[in-house]
């Protein structure tokens, strides 16, 4: 990492995140090129001894915007070796008949990359840089923004321990402790709200000799109307499927409440795919059913004191795979201002949050669109032909 290339800025100064997630461990790297010193505090323990911590999505989609913040620390190379290009969406209908569409001209493609495995290879990098300490098994009980202090726990031993901060990135993810203490602070705006679908995680299992059952370089989709199943590849041979599916109603979580009934359901609606699921119904009881969220806060930063970047501030729901992106995103325009207004920490902050709010939004609400564009429309032979002459 060329740590050494980038010139400190004046003053240097001890900068604090909480959360080392996606958004919190790529986000220290970036604080560290720019020659603060960056004290990560997690809440988990160190996922790279403590195996696989999944929950959500197994694996994920990595398009153009995460990719340019890998690149601003100079880490794309390295994921590309683990990454698996998606040039197109392959529809699956109830006959099992496949249609196609790509995902734009000349190989360009979305990718799918292992969460964990990205987790793992950021906190790694930023373990290595010497002016970052990471911390784990500490859960932020909360902060005192006015007095700039938070409440740690020892997860481990269950002490709990008041650290000071001068600045605070909050990257706790979208139940985010550090904006509940925001959420305090005078006129300050939150909603959340949720959709009536849940996810369940299912595993497609590799071919006898780690071959991949279905096209690999493709996100599989069975829209199915008022639910859909999609799956993307991973370098095992596997692909890891999401069932967004009602809570309630005809067809749904509630409705399938014995193997029997998932089963049959699924030889039903997802013919084709069925056979390549031999621990469908294990799974489908053993996986948790996952929420779908979207947060929208305002501000997001509180004076030069405290910022919240990533699902924290816009957690949004998954159909435009475009979560994890803009949170990288994040990284790359807070990154920009930092280059451009130096120590002057307050403008930085309030120009990121005037810059990126609108984009966040919009985002926001492309993702619930295109939860009904995949469910409904991807499906509809119009729909097809429309995108066949967009492609031309
Ligand atoms: P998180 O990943 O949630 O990380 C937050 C971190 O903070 C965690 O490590 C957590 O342990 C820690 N933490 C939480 N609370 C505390 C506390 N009190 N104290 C200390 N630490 C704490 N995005 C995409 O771009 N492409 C996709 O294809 C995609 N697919 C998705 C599929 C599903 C089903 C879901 C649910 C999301 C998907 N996303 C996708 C969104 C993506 O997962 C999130 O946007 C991304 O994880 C946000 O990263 P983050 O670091 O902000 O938050």
């Amino acid at each position: 990492m060329p740590t050494s290339s980038f010139p400190a800025p004046e003053p240097a100064e001890t900068l604090t995140v909480m959360g080392a997630g996606l958004v919190g461990s790529l986000l220290s790297l970036f604080l560290a090129r720019r020659g603060h010193t960056v004290e990560v505090y997690e809440r988990r323990a160190d996922m790279r001894l403590s195996g696989a911590v999944e929950g959500r999505s197994i694996n994920l989609a990595l398009s153009d915007r995460g990719w340019r913040a890998l690149e601003g620390v100079g880490i794309g190379d390295e994921i590309r070796q683990v990454a698996i290009p998606m040039y197109r969406r392959v529809m699956h209908d109830a006959q099992g008949n496949l249609s196609y569409q790509p995902y734009g001209h000349d190989n360009q493609a979305i990718y799918s990359v292992s969460r964990a495995g990205l987790n793992r290879t950021l906190l790694s990098l930023a373990e290595a840089n010497p002016r970052v300490r990471l911390q784990f098994n500490q859960q932020c009980l909360g902060i005192d923004t006015r007095a700039r202090h938070m409440e740690l726990r020892d997860t481990t031993t269950g002490e709990e321990r008041q650290v000071n901060f001068r600045r605070l990135f909050g990257t706790d993810g979208a139940f985010s402790a550090v904006r509940s203490a925001m959420q305090k602070t005078e006129r300050y705006n939150y909603s959340q709200s949720y959709l009536d679908y849940g996810y369940k995680e299912l595993n497609i299992e590799p071919g006898p000799n780690g071959e991949w059952l279905l096209e690999k370089n493709a996100l599989h989709i069975w829209p199915r109307g008022q639910y859909m199943m999609i799956a993307l590849p991973n370098l095992d041979g596997s692909f890891n499927c999401t069932l967004f599916f009602p809570y309630e109603g005809e067809h749904s979580f509630a409705a399938l409440q014995t193997p029997e009934q998932v089963q049959a359901f699924f030889e039903e609606v997802f013919p084709d795919v069925v056979p390549l699921m031999p621990e469908l119904t294990d799974e489908y009881f053993r996986n948790p059913t996952g929420s779908l969220v979207t947060i929208r806060c305002f501000p997001w930063a509180f004076h030069d004191d405290v910022l919240l970047l990533g699902d924290a501030s816009h957690a949004i729901v998954p159909f435009y795979g475009q979560g994890m992106n803009a949170g990288f995103e994040d990284c790359t325009v807070l990154d920009q201002l930092l280059e451009q207004f130096g120590p002057d920490w307050h403008r930085i902050f309030d120009e990121f949050q005037r810059r990126r709010k609108p984009d966040a939004d919009a985002i926001a609400d492309l993702a619930v669109y295109n939860f009904e564009e995949m469910r409904d429309r991807v499906g509809d032979p119009r729909f097809l032909l429309q995108k066949k002459i967009e492609s031309k």
